[in-house]
């Protein structure tokens, strides 16, 4: 898409909020800067760290190389409203409004980037010696393991 279709297709959208701060939330918000949208870009994400990237969780940050994969870039100077350590509860798309821990949140249009949850199996949770490696909380319970 050209510069000015893109911003011609965003015109009368104020407010872009997306939930889920991973790579896809993070890409959204940068695409949207890079693509020229001058609204409003918010971010929610459920985890309390900077949004970071998680194939190094497996790698760098497990053999104690790094000590997390947070993204480098300054949401701030990108005018991307950050709200780290909120979970969004629910939409309600009548109101073009979410519900979130830290109360409404509207929008004009909505991003969900949620990703995935790791599949468990029957009988495993608890287990001593039976680890889960999704977030960067799971690789740091992790690494003095192994
Ligand atoms: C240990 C590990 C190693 C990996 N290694 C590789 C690799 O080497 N190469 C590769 O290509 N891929 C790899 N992957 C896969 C890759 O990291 C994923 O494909 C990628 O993280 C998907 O990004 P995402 O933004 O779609 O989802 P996610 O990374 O899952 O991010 C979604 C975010 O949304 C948040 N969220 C969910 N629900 C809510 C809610 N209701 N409210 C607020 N926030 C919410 C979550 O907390 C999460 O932070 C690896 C994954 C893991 C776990």
């Amino acid at each position: 898409m050209s510069e000015q279709t893109a911003q011609e297709g965003t015109a009368g959208i104020r407010r872009v909020v997306v939930v889920g701060a991973g790579m896809a939330g993070v890409q959204t918000a940068v695409a949207l800067r890079e693509r020229g949208f001058a609204g409003e870009v918010s971010v929610i994400g459920a985890e309390p760290h900077q949004p970071y990237d998680r194939p190094p969780l497996s790698k760098a940050v497990l053999l104690g190389k790094a000590e997390d994969s947070a993204f480098d870039l300054d949401f701030d100077a990108l005018g991307v409203d950050l709200r780290l350590g909120c979970e969004v509860l629910g939409a309600r798309p009548a109101d073009h409004e979410l519900d979130t821990e830290a109360g409404p949140v509207p929008y004009d249009v909505l991003v969900l980037a949620t990703g995935a949850e790791p599949v468990t199996l029957p009988g495993t949770e608890g287990v001593p010696g039976v680890h889960l490696l999704r977030t960067l909380d799971d690789a740091e319970r992790l690494r003095p393991v192994l």
